[in-house]
């Protein structure tokens, strides 16, 4: 049986739709067909960006009772916290001894940041974040990551790092994991029209908003910039709005109803909208009563992260063991 893992970031308070339709949605997939699945909330991965105590174990609550609301089954799925798994951290400073500084530098999210300022902003953890994204891997000698677009240079991060430590080794201990990312859906635009939906940019439509966050999230969505009265044609291809009525919206014959009438221009904007904002609430329905049960059944969700623990724990505690064994460690 194939092993595949994945993680989010409680970076932000709640997961959005990019998440769902990017990496929570093909998750679940894996977790209800033949594989052992593994996915956690990273949350030491979050330290990078969130300073105040308060809102990171806010962010940690939040993303856990998400992403167990959209579907996560801790029967089926290892379900844990990154930090209660200390060998995460342990295999990442064994690691970052199998890659160089000069490929650290070409990473996407440093470079990124460095674009935007001196890099005396820029902390290690940071820097270092592809190396413990590495570890989280190899940790558990996945074969599949299943994640968006934006952490395919990582996931090739990962595969590197084993195949160093493999050749220095001179044997094939890491297993290479393959990245697996949708073709369609691995990036959602965001709201802005321009850059992907992220947690940290606030151009989001949320899951679990409140119904007037959601609605006003929709109604300020960017939709074709030509078109300035209701009666003007649009356009329909590579417009948020139509781009999230084509994932959200179960009625397709309203959406290619408002398809035409738009290129026609005879549909204004807010109509598309409203009836976006209500398919909205008619996909997530029935998750979103799922998360206000788990939201008051502490007790429940402390259960599932132990048990989630103690299950990861088995594989990884042997891969530190192996691991310190084969550099001289043990
Ligand atoms: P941040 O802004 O903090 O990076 P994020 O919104 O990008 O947050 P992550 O926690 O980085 O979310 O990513 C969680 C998962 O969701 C990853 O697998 C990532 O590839 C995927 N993902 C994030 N945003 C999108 C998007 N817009 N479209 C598709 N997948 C996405
Ligand atoms: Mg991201």
């Amino acid at each position: 049986m194939k092993r595949i893992l994945s993680g989010i970031t409680p970076s932000g308070s709640k997961l959005h739709i990019g998440n769902y339709f990017g990496a929570v949605k093909p998750q679940i997939d894996f977790q209800d067909s033949d594989h052992q699945t593994l996915y956690f909330v990273s949350d030491l991965h979050a330290l990078t960006t969130v300073k105040d105590k308060t809102i990171l174990e806010d962010n940690i609550r939040n993303v856990i009772l998400d992403y167990l609301a959209l579907g996560i089954d801790p029967e089926k799925t290892i379900f844990f916290r990154q930090s209660d798994v200390s060998e995460h951290s342990e295999l990442a400073i064994v690691l970052a001894n199998y890659i160089s500084f000069a490929q650290m530098q070409r990473m996407h999210a440093y470079k990124d940041k460095l674009s935007k300022g001196a890099d005396v902003n820029i902390n290690m953890g940071l820097f270092n974040y592809p190396i413990l994204m590495a570890a989280d891997i190899l940790l558990y000698q996945v074969d599949g990551v299943p994640v968006g677009e934006d952490q395919r240079q990582h996931i090739e991060l990962a595969r590197d790092i084993a195949e160093n430590f493999n050749k220095v080794i001179k044997q094939e201990y890491f297993k290479m994991p393959q990245p697996i990312i949708s073709k369609d859906i691995g990036k959602v635009i965001g709201t802005d029209g321009k850059r992907k939906m992220s947690k940290s940019l606030g151009n989001i439509i949320g899951i679990f908003d409140d119904e007037e966050v959601i609605k006003k999230q929709i109604m300020s969505c960017y939709t074709d910039p030509n078109r300035i009265k209701a009666t003007d044609p649009g356009k329909v291809e590579a417009n948020p709005v139509f781009i999230f009525h084509d994932l959200l919206n179960q009625n397709k014959e309203e959406v290619a109803d408002l398809k035409a009438r738009y290129l026609k221009g005879t549909v204004g904007d807010v109509e598309v909208k409203e009836k976006l904002f209500k398919a909205h609430l008619e996909y997530f329905k029935e998750e979103r009563a799922l998360r206000k049960k788990l939201e008051n059944d502490p007790e429940l969700i402390k259960k599932i992260l132990e048990s989630g623990k103690n299950r990861a724990k088995e594989i990884a505690t042997k891969t530190i063991r192996e691991v310190y064994e084969i550099v001289g460690l043990s």
